[in-house]
C-alpha cells in the first residue's frame, strides 16, 4: 500500500502518519525529518537543505525528489510506505508518479488532511518534537507525560526554528500557491480521500484507519 499523506503544515501528517505506519507496518518517511536530520548532522546536502527550511521556504525540486526516489526504491518499501511532506509541489507529484510507473508501481492513496487556518496556527506554534524519533507533541492539544520529554522514546523536545509566527505564515502562504493545486491533481487520478482533520487526534485517527481498513478490505490497495 503506497500512501501520501497531504494537507497544510500543521494539519496532523506527521502524527498520523506514525499511526498508520504502526499500525500496517510500512516505512514512515517524512521528508522534512529527513532534512532536519541531515541539516543536525551537517552534511552538505542537510547544509543546504537548512538554509531553505530555516526561512520555511520549500528546498529545490531537484534536490527533494532525487532523495524521495531514492528511498522509496529501498527493500523495506517493496510492500509499501507511507510519504508525509512529499510530494508539495506538481513537478515533484509527477516524477513520483513517472518513478513508481517506471518500476510497475503506483500511488493508492492520498489522504488529504483539511484543518481550518486558525487552528493551524494554534498547531504549528504550540507543536513540540522529538530530538530524536521525529514524533510530535503540543503543550496543550496533545501534551507530552513528562514536560520537555517523547513519551514514545525518552528523548528531549525541542520547539522547531520554522514553528515562529512569521515563519507559519510564510509556510501557509507557500501551501497555498504550491502545495494546494495537488489536491486537484490527485483528484483527478481518482486516489485523493479527504479528511476532516479539525477533530481530535484519535477521532481523525479512526476515520483514516476506518477508510484504510475498508480499502484493503475491497482490494482498493
Ligand atoms: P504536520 O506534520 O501536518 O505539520 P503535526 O502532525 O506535526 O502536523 O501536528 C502539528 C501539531 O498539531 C502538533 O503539535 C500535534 O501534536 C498537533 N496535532 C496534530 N493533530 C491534532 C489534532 N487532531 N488536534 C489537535 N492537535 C493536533
Ligand atoms: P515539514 O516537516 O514537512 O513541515 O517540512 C519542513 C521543511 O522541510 C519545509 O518547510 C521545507 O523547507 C522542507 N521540505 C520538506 N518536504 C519538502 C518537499 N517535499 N519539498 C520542498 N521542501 C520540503
Amino acid at each position: 500500500m503506497n500512501v501520501v499523506f497531504l494537507g497544510p503544515p500543521g494539519a496532523g501528517k506527521g502524527t498520523q502518519a506514525l499511526k498508520v505506519s504502526e499500525f500496517f507496518g510500512f516505512p514512515h518517511i517524512s521528508t522534512g525529518d529527513m532534512f532536519r536530520k541531515a541539516a543536525s548532522e551537517g552534511s552538505p546536502l542537510g547544509l543546504k537543505a537548512k538554509s531553505f527550511m530555516d526561512k520555511g521556504d520549500l528546498i529545490p525540486d531537484e534536490v527533494v525528489t532525487g532523495v524521495v526516489i531514492d528511498r522509496i526504491a529501498e527493500e523495506d518499501c517493496g510492500s509499501g510506505f507511507i510519504l508525509d511532506g512529499f510530494p508539495r509541489t506538481l513537478p515533484q507529484a509527477v516524477e513520483l508518479d513517472k518513478a513508481l510507473g517506471e518500476s510497475g508501481d503506483k500511488l493508492d492513496i492520498v489522504i488529504n488532511i483539511d484543518v481550518d487556518r486558525s487552528e493551524l496556527v494554534r498547531r504549528l506554534t504550540g507543536r513540540r518534537m522529538c530530538t530524536s524519533c521525529g514524533s510530535s507533541f503540543h503543550v496543550t492539544f496533545n501534551p507530552p507525560a513528562r514536560e520537555g520529554f517523547c513519551d514514545s522514546c525518552g528523548s528531549e523536545l525541542f520547539q522547531r526554528a520554522d514553528d515562529s509566527e512569521e515563519s507559519v505564515v510564510n509556510r501557509l502562504k507557500i501551501y497555498d500557491e504550491q502545495t494546494e493545486p495537488l489536491i486537484e491533481y490527485y483528484g483527478q487520478e481518482n486516489i485523493l480521500k479527504t479528511i476532516d482533520g479539525g477533530r481530535s487526534i484519535d477521532e481523525v485517527s479512526d476515520s483514516i484507519s476506518e477508510f484504510l481498513n475498508g480499502s484493503k478490505k475491497h482490494n482498493v490497495v
